[in-house]
């Protein structure tokens, strides 16, 4: 049978659905990217707030739609399908099988009977397929959470922390290298907490000096980091290390104590400021990227603008804002949402602009430096290259760097690129070497 596979939500997702298609591929199902061959398509869903539900509620509709004339069967697996397979079962007949995340241990007996075929090896036993560029790759290296945030619905979907083995991470990292897959993207729902399941230490440093030392990778980046799980040890670590890039992505949340407090998050302002002083002060260059959430219930004008000049006082490299949206079984789920839809808008555009301003003279900072890119792409029109330097994860967030050069560089290579201007999110320059 033909599968299609749709992927959607973060990276952490898209881990799950390259161990899908990695089952599937093991066990001879043919796999296609075209909606017109495909027999059946399984879509993985995300379900952690409101914009990500409506997405994969608009997404599965659309696919049932074309499914009347054109597919055997669909199904929905992921988050969405944990949070709410009985309403979704009874509101959609014409999805042949949901799904829950708890049940992937089962996925293959489940799809060889939804899909009428043999699934006969196990999920998560088989090496995943990559889905994207083939230079680069995430490292899930732990799921689930144990922190209590009090707006997050992740903890109920994806439920308690559970580290990945250090020698399976060690191993799966060895298999991508070899490969072919240069950069490394360590992923978890928190991953600064790595192994603090295991006897309540933090492991994250260990890990990474493993990483660092294997033949072939070149850049290493952690994702996610909790701000108050960022130890010496661990800046030391990427210090002392030839691979780890210093990229510290921080989500905050909040600039405000007291709505920080509310949101049940650990830390503080002083902790923050503390971390990332701490942080510039042993790197030439850091980058720090943080997330924000605005409209969180009792959010008021003053703590908005607390928010708003908290972030101008740090001055992060790269900013994600996120509304709040009301989750059913979280703490906040009690409480009254009220700061108006429009309003939660108006303040999250408020820090965007703000977070503009502080981008472009962050980005100022790179003009006449020699950066290291990984090519990616050539622009067909303009016949510039398109790459990422240390400043960018390959989530699409942080912008790229574009450049002219007279030579034929193939995808995947590093060169060097002496950044003369900015254009927005992105860096342009020109190729001074190759490496
Ligand atoms: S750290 Fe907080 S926001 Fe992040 S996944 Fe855990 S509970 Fe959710």
């Amino acid at each position: 049978m033909k599968i299609g596979v749709i992927s959607l939500g973060c990276a952490k997702n898209l881990v799950d659905t390259e161990n899908l298609l990695g089952l599937l591929n093991a066990s001879g199902q043919e796999l296609t990217t075209s909606y017109q061959e495909a027999e059946a398509i399984i879509i993985n869903t995300c379900g952690f707030i409101a914009p990500a539900k409506e997405e994969a509620i608009n997404t599965i509709l659309e696919v049932a739609d074309y499914k009347q004339a054109n597919l055997k069967k669909l199904i929905v697996m992921g988050c969405l399908a944990q949070r709410y397979k009985p309403e979704l079962e009874k509101e959609m007949p014409e999805v042949d099988c949901f799904i829950a995340i708890e049940e992937y241990k089962h996925l293959n007996q489940i799809l060889s009977k939804a899909l009428d075929i043999t699934i006969p090896k196990t999920y998560g036993k088989v090496p995943r397929l990559l889905s994207g560029k083939p230079w680069m790759a995430y490292l899930r290296i732990a799921d689930g959470c144990d922190n209590r945030c009090a707006y997050c619905a992740i903890p109920l979907i994806r439920g308690p922390m559970r580290s990945v083995a250090e020698d399976a991470l060690v191993e799966e990292a060895k298999r991508l290298v070899a490969s072919g897959v240069k950069e490394l993207n360590l992923i978890a729902q928190d991953s600064s907490r790595y192994g603090y399941d295991w006897d309540q230490k933090l492991h994250l440093s260990h890990l990474l000096k493993r990483l660092d030392a294997l033949e072939g990778v070149h850049w290493i980046r952690i994702l996610y980091l909790y701000p108050d799980e960022i130890p010496d040890d661990l800046i030391a670590t990427i210090q002392a290390s030839k691979h780890i890039l210093p990229y510290f992505d921080i989500p905050i949340q909040h600039g405000c104590d007291a709505m920080l407090q509310a949101m049940h998050r650990r830390s503080n302002q002083e902790e923050i400021r503390n971390r990332v002083a701490r942080i510039r002060a042993s790197f030439e260059r850091p980058i720090l990227r943080t997330t924000i959430l605005t409209g969180f219930p009792g959010e008021s004008l003053e703590a908005h603008e607390e928010n708003v000049s908290f972030l101008d006082e740090i001055g992060w490299d790269h900013l994600g804002v996120f509304t709040y949206s009301k989750e059913e079984d979280t703490p906040s789920y009690e409480l009254e949402d009220n700061v108006r839809e429009e309003e939660k808008e108006r303040r999250k555009n408020e820090l965007l602009m703000h977070q503009e301003k502080i981008m472009e003279m962050r980005r100022k900072e790179w003009v006449g430096t020699k950066v290291e890119v990984l090519v990616e792409a050539k622009d067909a029109l303009t016949k510039m290259y398109i790459g990422r330097c240390a400043l960018q994860a390959p989530d699409g967030i942080d912008g790229s760097v574009r450049f002219q050069s007279e030579q034929d560089i193939p995808m995947g290579t590093f060169v060097d690129v002496e950044i003369t201007k900015v254009a927005g999110m992105h860096l342009l320059g020109h190729v001074v070497g190759e490496n």
